[in-house]
């Protein structure tokens, strides 16, 4: 196995270039490839789709100055790791207070601020100070999110914000974000919402697709080769390498980094000890669809995020109006919004043509704008995505795989091992970053792992501590 040495004054070269293989070219598969290409390592980035981003891509008309991301994208003023990367990589971002809002018994109200809520006319005002204490409580006095994932995020809060608070702000936040399984999903998760969010909402010009064009050129300029519409089949270990098979033949490697859902981990990589795999296809998710719908003028009053809740009775869970946030001069004068939903990728609209799916929804929106005609859509585009949000239940830190797997030299990182965060580009980053830094340690130290070994000293999930 090749690797790096250090030399006598401690500064590492490379004696002959360690070949890593990165499955996936998204914001984590693509910033590891970034690192390690910066590191000096021989970098080959296999990535199945057409175009590199994966959930944080964007798609364009052709009239349009910006892409769109697929799925709404922002980032938070917390969201250091990512907005640092964007600052590194020349991609300027930029920081708005949208209106989010809820819609509570057939109106929206916007949701977004202590005074808002204070305005809120279905509660009293002894259930607001209830409920924005036990906010405060969890942002402000405990970060004991370890004490927190024992706890069911849906009995928690109903038992200590009351039962009317819970049901007309929160179930439907939790509901609008693991649809059927949202009364298995943990305190920890809830409270890491409430503790990372700003009101303030981030966007990078040129959307999340320029940032991820930076970071592939980026990784590109240092010597890393990006194969796309090139989907790993299988990997395997062979003579202290690892072999992977794609359509295009078969490779191979010092090490892998794999970055894909974990079932297809599962799939990919049959050599796997069985406890490992078992692990990985123990791990919950949920699929995202989201519909964007081009208008050729407003649809509601200046409004950028609605949650719906499900007893609203509409066929989607979130209603965002992109160009309330970022102005539809970018998209050719075009008001584009999102119809969004997560489901079981096995529900019905996974399956239905964007028609279908169309003559379903858009009926929806004359609630939001009574005016409202089939004749205003311009344009309509539908993304799905299987693997898309984790559902993390009780105890769930004790259900992560660790990111080196117990084959030597194979690495996973994915959205399911950044807990107690909620996934996000932000965390994608800190995830290729840490899953780079790692890779390198164990290739420079010519460290070769064992199960053994691994299972003496398993390594913590990365991002675990505030
Ligand atoms: C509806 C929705 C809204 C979101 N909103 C936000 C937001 O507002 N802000 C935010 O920061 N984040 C948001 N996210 C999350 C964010 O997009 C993800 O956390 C992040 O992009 C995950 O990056 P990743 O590289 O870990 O995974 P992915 O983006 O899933 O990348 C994995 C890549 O692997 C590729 N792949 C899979 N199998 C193979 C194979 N066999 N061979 C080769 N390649 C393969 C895939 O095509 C994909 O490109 C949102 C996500 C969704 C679905």
């Amino acid at each position: 196995m090749s690797m790096r040495q250090g030399t006598a004054d401690g500064m590492k070269t490379t004696v002959e270039r360690a070949r890593i293989a990165v499955i996936g070219g998204g914001v984590a598969g693509l910033t590891a490839a970034y690192e390690l290409a910066s590191r000096g390592y021989a970098v080959a980035v296999y990535e199945g789709d057409g175009i590199l981003g994966g959930l944080a891509a964007g798609f364009r008309a052709d009239n349009w100055e910006w892409p769109l991301d697929c799925f709404y994208h922002h980032v938070f003023q917390s969201d250091r790791d990512v907005i640092d990367l964007a600052r590194e990589l020349g991609v300027p971002v930029f920081f708005r207070r949208p209106i989010t809002a809820i819609y509570h018994q057939g109106k929206p109200y916007p949701f977004d601020s202590p005074l808002r809520l204070l305005l809120f006319p279905h509660l009293s005002l002894l259930e607001k100070l209830r409920m924005g204490l036990v906010i405060a409580y969890l942002r402000w006095v405990s970060r004991d999110w370890r004490r927190f994932e024992r706890h069911v995020a849906h009995e928690w809060l109903r038992r200590w914000m009351g039962e009317r608070a819970y049901q007309a702000l929160w179930e439907p936040l939790l509901a609008g974000k693991f649809g059927n399984d949202y009364q298995t999903v943990n305190l920890a998760w809830f409270w890491a919402r409430i503790y990372k969010r700003s009101p303030a909402l981030g966007y990078f010009e040129g959307g999340f697709q320029a940032l991820v064009d930076r970071l592939a050129e980026a990784a590109q300029r240092r010597g890393a080769h990006i194969w796309t519409s090139t989907r790993v089949e299988q990997i395997q270990p062979q003579d202290h390498q690892l072999t992977v098979t794609t359509n295009r033949g078969e490779e191979s490697f010092d090490a892998v980094i794999s970055t894909v859902a974990p079932q297809t981990m599962a799939r990919i990589a049959p050599a796997l000890p069985e406890a490992y795999r078992s692990k990985l296809l123990g791990l919950r998710s949920i699929g995202a669809l989201a519909m964007t719908v081009a208008l050729d003028r407003p649809l509601t009053d200046g409004l950028y995020w609605v949650n719906l809740p499900k007893k609203e009775g509409f066929p989607f869970l979130a209603l965002v109006e992109h160009t309330n946030y970022i102005e539809a001069e970018r998209y050719g004068g075009q008001h584009l919004v999102y119809l969004g939903d997560y489901l079981a990728p096995t529900h019905p609209h996974f399956q239905m043509s964007s028609e279908e799916l169309a003559d379903r929804f858009l009926p929806a929106l004359a609630r939001f704008n009574p005016d409202f005609q089939r004749s205003w859509v311009q344009g309509i585009w539908l993304h799905r995505a299987a693997y898309a949000q984790p559902v993390v239940s009780v105890d769930y830190s004790q259900q992560i795989p660790s990111l080196a797997t117990p084959l030597p030299g194979l690495y996973f990182a994915s959205m399911s091992q950044v807990y107690p965060w909620d996934r996000g580009t932000n965390y994608a980053v800190r995830l290729g970053r840490t899953i780079a830094r790692m890779t390198d340690e164990d290739l420079s130290a010519g460290r070769v792992q064992s199960e053994a070994a691994w299972r003496a000293a398993p390594r913590p999930p990365v991002g675990m501590e505030p």
